[in-house]
């Protein structure tokens, strides 16, 4: 194909995913294309899919039925999925949706490329999901594109050995494969050189990063270790998984200055029970003591987690533990969400399923209180000096955004002597529902 035109990418989903997309973006532009905001002049379209849940799934079918339409306009256009749907339907999405040209699983994205001209030239479908051992693809540095461009994400690991009842990643991206960390420090000084002061560690199960390595290296090592690049300001990481949380990690966090006080510690269930049919590996009771570990040696970290409400056989009474533990821990922020089985995982097939107008209602109760909770941590911060890493400019004219070390959004307005990249002290004026209100000290 000629090495010129358009396309447009279109994500769900997680982090991981918005990463991927990120690197995508950029190996099409090495083919010569420009980003474009919508898909009708794009040349290449694709769509990065989430499987996590239905709903997302549901989105991504209705998008290839767009495309269908657009496509009869424009027989030329490549359409790619790529994405955990990708590696669940394989080569099915050819037979079902004629207008895909390509599906294209995680493990296979630095192909991009080579896949689009071979299908610009030979107009034939293909379909790359295999999963491989090899991590080397994963080293592709990508421009910081998301909100900021001074933040970036960096892969430590892919996939995630764990097999939770209720989720596809294991099935969509394979076992856990660490990266060496040499080859990780060598991208993080090179994004260093580039201006980025904050990396976010990404990984399905990051906190078990090193464990399948032959020295069983730690993941606090790599945080020591990165801690050591020049340029660098900011480490975070996510996600981290309860049954890996060692008092290794919240040393680091206590110890290591770049390594930013804020943990997602998924919990998802305050039932034993649950926590169990879930395939989790701790009970709630483990989980508090790793919180407790975690608050004695970091006070000031802060703790957001995801919640399912709805998973099979959940009664009242186990929703009420979750209540409870909402109450007990007191996390920062949540995502929650209702249980959704999803094909292919031990959960699809299990009986007692709760009925949606019982899932809807207990998720807009562990909403009611997890907001009254995040507030009343937002109102607490008024008055305080916070640290804030100015990522870009907010939505209001002459306004800075950022995030405090715990991961909280602050806008802020632009004293005329800061830009973006600079770490500055911002006093709390007001504390809301979703960020905190500041101005520059
Ligand atoms: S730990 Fe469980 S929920 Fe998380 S990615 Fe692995 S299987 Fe999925």
């Amino acid at each position: 194909m000629a090495h010129s035109g358009k396309y447009f990418i279109e994500t769900y989903g997680c982090q991981m995913n918005e990463h991927d997309s990120e690197k995508m973006c950029e190996l099409l532009e090495r083919l010569g294309l420009q980003v474009d905001a919508s898909p009708e002049q794009a040349d290449v379209v694709v769509i990065n899919t989430c499987a996590i849940r239905e709903k997302a799934e549901h989105k991504v079918y209705s998008s290839l039925g767009t495309l269908r339409n657009m496509k009869r306009d424009k027989p030329e256009m490549i359409v790619v999925v790529a994405g955990c749907v990708a590696q669940q339907q394989k080569a099915k999405l050819l037979t079902k949706f004629h207008h895909l040209d390509l599906v294209l699983g995680a493990h296979h994205i630095s192909e991009l490329p080579e896949l689009i001209e071979h299908i610009g030239k030979t107009r034939e479908r293909i379909s790359r999901v295999e999963f491989c051992n090899d991590v080397s693809s994963l080293h592709m540095l990508a421009p910081a594109r998301g909100s900021s461009p001074v933040c970036s994400y960096v892969t430590v690991m892919q996939g995630c050995s764990n097999f939770c009842a209720y989720c596809v990643v294991p099935f969509t991206r394979g076992k856990e494969q660490s990266r060496d960390s040499l080859e990780i420090i060598e991208e993080v000084s090179e994004l260093a050189g580039r201006g980025i002061k904050e990396i976010t560690l990404l990984g399905q199960n990051v906190n078990a990063y090193g464990k399948d390595l032959e020295n069983g290296r730690r993941f606090s090592q790599l945080l020591e270790k990165l801690s050591l690049v020049q340029g660098i300001e900011r480490i975070r990481f996510t996600t981290s998984h309860p049954k890996d949380f060692d008092s290794s990690l919240a040393e680091a966090i206590a110890g290591l200055e770049k390594v930013c006080e804020h943990v997602h510690l998924p919990l998802q269930s305050g039932s034993d029970k649950v926590l169990e049919a879930m395939g989790r590996g701790y009970k709630f009771s483990d989980y508090l003591d790793k919180i407790q570990l975690l608050r004695i040696r970091a006070p000031e970290c802060a703790i957001t987690a995801d919640m399912i409400v709805g998973f099979p056989g959940e009664s009242d009474d186990d929703f009420e533990a979750t209540v409870k533990a909402l109450h007990r821990v007191r996390f920062d922020q949540i995502f929650s969400f209702k249980f959704s089985p999803r094909p292919g995982t031990l959960a699809e097939h299990m009986t007692d399923q709760v009925p949606e107008e019982i899932k809807k209602a207990r998720l807009a109760k562990v909403h009611e209180i997890q907001d009254e909770i995040t507030q009343t941590y937002h109102r607490q911060l008024e008055g305080s000096v916070v640290e804030a890493l100015i990522e870009g400019h907010g939505r209001l004219q002459g306004q800075f955004f950022g995030r405090t070390r715990t991961n909280k959004i602050v806008n802020f307005s632009d004293d005329g002597h800061h830009a973006v990249g600079d770490i500055v002290k911002v006093t709390i004026l007001r504390g809301l529902k979703h960020s905190l209100l500041g101005e520059i000290v």
